[in-house]
């Protein structure tokens, strides 16, 4: 089956940069009441594929954003900043540093993000007009890149994502002037069209239509499934009950590297283990512990996970189920195939995921068809 496989590997290849360009395309017409100016002071600190924007804001009651610019400016290279600071009163953002270069913004996520600083307003017009005006920047930024609004994040939710970071802005500065978080993500929603979150450059919208492993298809899911990733470095993200649409759909996220598997059926026996570019395939573990690193999930702590592989043993006297399970890489869009079992059964995919491409997201159902 292997020459079958690969040729529907290099199929999903070939037209990924389609997707990635239709989305590009369907992006909102950035409406610009600011003005963004090119004022590059440093070269970062190595090259980055980011995957997310972050929205900070600087702590610093009345300074100026040009002020800010020119303090990072005269404290290079070792100095803390974003890739982008906007004015007091949102006229002005100032791009300070290559979008695809390392800036000290977020601690652990660093790698993964670009930063935008809110200067601190001290009242609230300018407050108001800026809390607009950087909705808006954030709506055309994202919908330039054709990221979703699951792509967009607060400081503080970086906190929990990959830690190394214990600041919690731009929530209390929000806060000040009685706005949330929630109401700045629901604005800049609101500003790319309004469209749900998860309509990203790569959350599903290129996998191939119809079932390839030959598998009979399904709708339903014959016992509950749960499971989730361990963000390599990082926290656990939320548990995920079988899959879904958008978000809380699937368990990871784009562009972050995982290090460890939690799964567990509500009947039955679901065995996994999972593959790492470090180890390769590492022990079946058939428990779900977060206590038990050893036998409770799968992985080894800071080691990359770019397989997984998945086994359900029905209950005596229960109709007949598997377990199907597809998976994203940090380097294409789409999902790839979907895996029934260990592929022992339909002679599909015998693992989720590629071997030395980082998995970012991942969905299982357990079933009597493919629900995919
Ligand atoms: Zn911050």
């Amino acid at each position: 089956m292997e020459p079958q496989r690969n040729a529907k590997r290099l199929l999903r290849l070939m037209l990924a940069p389609l997707i990635a360009l239709a989305l590009a395309l369907t992006g909102a017409t950035p409406a610009v009441a600011y003005e963004q100016r090119e004022a590059i002071v440093s070269s970062g600190h190595g090259w980055s594929q980011p995957g997310y924007l972050v929205v900070h804001e600087t702590a610093n009651p009345g300074a100026s954003a040009a002020n800010h610019v020119t303090y990072w400016r005269n404290n290079q290279p070792n100095v803390t900043m974003a890739h982008y600071v906007m004015e007091l009163d949102g006229s002005v953002v100032y791009h300070t540093q290559r979008d695809d270069t390392i800036a000290w913004h977020v601690g652990n996520g660093n790698y993964a993000t670009v930063g935008i600083e809110l200067a601190h307003a001290t009242n609230s017009a300018d407050a108001a007009r800026q809390f607009d005006e950087a909705a808006q920047w954030c709506a055309d930024y994202l919908s330039v890149r054709g990221w979703g609004i699951d792509r967009l994040l607060s400081h503080s939710e970086c906190r929990w994502i990959w830690g190394g970071t214990d600041h919690t802005d731009p929530d209390g500065y929000f806060a000040k002037y009685g706005r949330s978080w929630a109401q700045f993500e629901g604005l800049v929603s609101s500003k790319m069209g309004g469209g749900i979150g998860g309509q990203t450059g790569g959350s599903g919208t290129g996998s191939m239509s119809g079932t390839s492993n030959g598998a009979p298809t399904a709708n339903t899911t014959t016992v509950d499934v749960h499971y989730a990733l361990h963000v390599r470095g990082g926290g656990w993200w939320p548990e995920v009950e079988n899959y879904g649409e958008g978000e809380q759909g699937y368990a990871g996220a784009p562009f972050t590297r995982h290090d460890m598997l939690i799964a567990w059926a509500d009947r039955g026996t679901l065995r996994y283990r999972v593959h790492t570019l470090e180890d390769g395939w590492l022990d079946w573990v058939q428990a779900a512990s977060y206590t038990d690193s050893v036998n409770g999930m799968a992985g080894i702590w800071g080691h990359t996970i770019d397989g997984v592989q998945m086994y359900y043993v029905t209950p005596e006297g229960e109709e007949y189920s598997q377990v199907y399970y597809r998976s994203q890489t940090v380097d294409r869009e789409g999902y790839l195939e979907s895996v029934c079992d260990d592929g022992t059964t339909y002679g599909g995919d015998d693992y989720a995921g590629i071997y030395g491409e980082p998995l970012d997201r991942l969905q299982m159902a357990i079933s009597d068809g493919d629900v995919f």
